[in-house]
């Protein structure tokens, strides 16, 4: 899908959310979170709920957890301006409490069209509800954490790559050294599954290499 598009497509889905009432958590949040980033990402992060800082802002992550997951994703050379950020979540629960089944039901949708639209590569599913969520599978965090695992998402084949939720890693030093770990065998991750470059005729690629100046 081109571009332009795919924004004009995200954006219609975020209106649409913003009208929707069926979830409870819609008469107490301040601002709907519905995810930032690059819309044409290969890469795209997946937390819980957005928490205080993000039902002011409307932002996902702009608090001390996103600081954490900002300072992480840049030793490895990566911005948030490279990868889209969304939650499974897209109001905040109140007193910051677990998401509820039936929360998780009403919002789910909104999140499966948000990948089909942006279409990553890879998918990090931050702590154990998007996890779970993700890969349909019961297993926790600390069993999957750092092992990639190719899933059915909606329509298509989608690489989910579960990490420790920066919040756990803030509380806990040796949960943040298994997030960096973890962070740190993304660009090999992501490079294995970076869209292919164009071809390119024989005669450029020799051009680029400078051999008749
Ligand atoms: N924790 C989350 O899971 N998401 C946010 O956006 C902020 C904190």
């Amino acid at each position: 899908m081109p571009p332009d598009k795919r924004r004009e497509e995200l954006i219609a889905v975020y209106r649409e959310m913003c009208d929707a009432h069926a979830c409870p958590l819609a008469a107490t949040r301040i601002k709907l979170v519905f995810g930032a980033g690059n819309a044409n990402a290969d890469l795209m992060f997946v937390g819980e709920a957005p928490g205080a800082n993000e039902d002011k802002q409307g932002l996902p992550f702009v608090g001390l957890a996103g600081q954490m997951l900002d300072t992480l994703l840049g030793e490895v050379g990566l911005d948030r301006k490279d990868v889209f950020v969304t939650n499974v979540l897209k109001c905040r629960p109140p007193g910051n409490r677990d998401p509820q089944p039936d929360e998780i039901e009403i919002c789910k949708p909104y999140l499966f069209r948000q990948i089909d639209l942006i279409e990553p590569k890879v998918i990090c599913t931050l702590g154990n509800f998007a996890t779970k969520l993700l890969t349909g599978s019961p297993a926790g965090i600390t069993r999957v954490h750092g092992h990639p695992q190719k899933r059915e998402v909606g329509d298509r084949i989608v690489t989910l790559f579960p990490l420790f939720h920066p919040a756990a890693a803030l509380r806990t030093p040796s949960v943040k050294e298994l997030l960096r770990e973890d962070i740190h065998k993304l660009p090999a991750l992501i490079g294995e599954h970076a869209r292919q470059p164009e071809p390119q005729d024989a005669s450029r690629e020799i051009e680029q290499l400078g051999l008749f100046q």
